[in-house]
């Protein structure tokens, strides 16, 4: 069993955005630039928010967040999305989810200039990415494509199990892996809650993608001997042997599944770290592309 080693194949794709990003500056005189906004103080978006910023500038792009207390109104929201949009210094800007009940994510996500839609959630860049033109794909399927890549995994003709449709998740890397690209060339099935028979399905699957947001989920039944699985997930379980009290799981029962996988990523450790990198190539390519306007 292999281990698909998020943290390795990141340390490699952010040397590799490193090395374009001192060349960009070079050329430009500045840094491919960052803004992200932060509501509120969500435990696991203030981790994740701190991850994207420190990476960010290891790799010499500048990163600035901004934060509004959980209390903020959609208009005003909106209006620093405005203003980020106007200024012709700001390459990408990232609006950290969710957000307060109070405030619509669509409405939002609409608002963010598609030339600035480095999560690559727009519509417009769902729609580029749906008939293969070249934009922003959204992070987390692009890091799980970026590790299926680097780890040499083959999904040409390979039946890929997909679980979860969501807008983020789900459904886009479902759609990346049916392209006729490498990776992908995947016949894919995608199973949701009304999925009837489920482990019928994911006992056929080559390729696991479980995204479903449900700790430990995926069990030994449920998987081929020598499929691949990329857990998606990401959970804090309490944990009182830890000082910060908790620990994190993933979507998939590691311990059980990990033995019948030819290849597995790990949480912490797999996807997640690969979502930065994601969102670093975006960032890095708004930023040549609005040079190059
Ligand atoms: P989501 O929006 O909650 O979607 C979950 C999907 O799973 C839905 O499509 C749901 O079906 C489906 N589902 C729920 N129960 C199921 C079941 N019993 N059998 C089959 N399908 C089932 O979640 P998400 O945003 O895609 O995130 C999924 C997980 O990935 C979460 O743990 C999240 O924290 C994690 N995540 C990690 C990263 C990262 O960077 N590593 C990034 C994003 C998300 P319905 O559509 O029918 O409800």
């Amino acid at each position: 069993m292999g281990i698909l080693d998020g943290k390795k194949a990141a340390e490699h794709f952010k040397e590799q955005i490193a090395r374009e990003a001192t060349e960009f500056t070079r050329l430009t005189g500045k840094k491919p630039y960052l803004v992200t906004i932060l509501v509120g103080n969500n435990g696991a978006s203030e981790t994740y928010v701190a991850s994207k910023l420190r990476s960010s500038e290891k790799v010499g792009f500048r990163a600035d967040l901004i934060r509004f207390d959980d209390s903020v109104t959609e208009a005003v929201l909106l209006e620093k999305i405005g203003e980020l949009n106007r200024d012709e210094e700001v390459d990408g800007i990232l609006v950290q989810l969710p957000l307060p009940a109070h405030i619509d994510e669509k409405k939002v996500i609409m608002h963010i200039s598609p030339a600035k839609d480095v999560d690559g959630f727009h519509p417009e860049s769902l729609g580029k990415m749906l008939i293969g033109l070249p934009t922003f794909l959204p992070a987390t399927p692009y890091g799980i494509m970026e590790l299926l890549d680097y780890y040499g995994i083959e999904t040409e003709g390979k039946h890929c199990v997909v679980m979860g449709r969501s807008n983020i998740v789900g459904t886009p890397v479902s759609l990346l892996l049916s392209r006729p690209t490498r990776p992908g060339n995947c016949t894919v099935t995608i199973t949701h809650s009304r999925t009837r028979h489920l482990e019928r399905i994911t006992r056929q699957a080559d390729i696991l993608i479980v995204a479903i947001g449900k700790p430990g989920f995926l069990r030994e039944d449920m998987v081929k001997e020598g499929a691949v699985v990329v857990d998606v997930g990401i959970h804090r379980i309490a944990d009182e042997s830890r000082k910060s009290g908790y620990r994190l799981v993933g979507d998939v029962n590691f311990e059980e599944v990990a033995p019948r996988c030819s290849f597995i990523s790990p949480v912490p450790g797999g996807v997640g770290l690969m979502t930065i990198v994601g969102l670093l190539k975006n960032t890095l390519l708004a930023a040549k592309q609005r040079r190059d306007r």
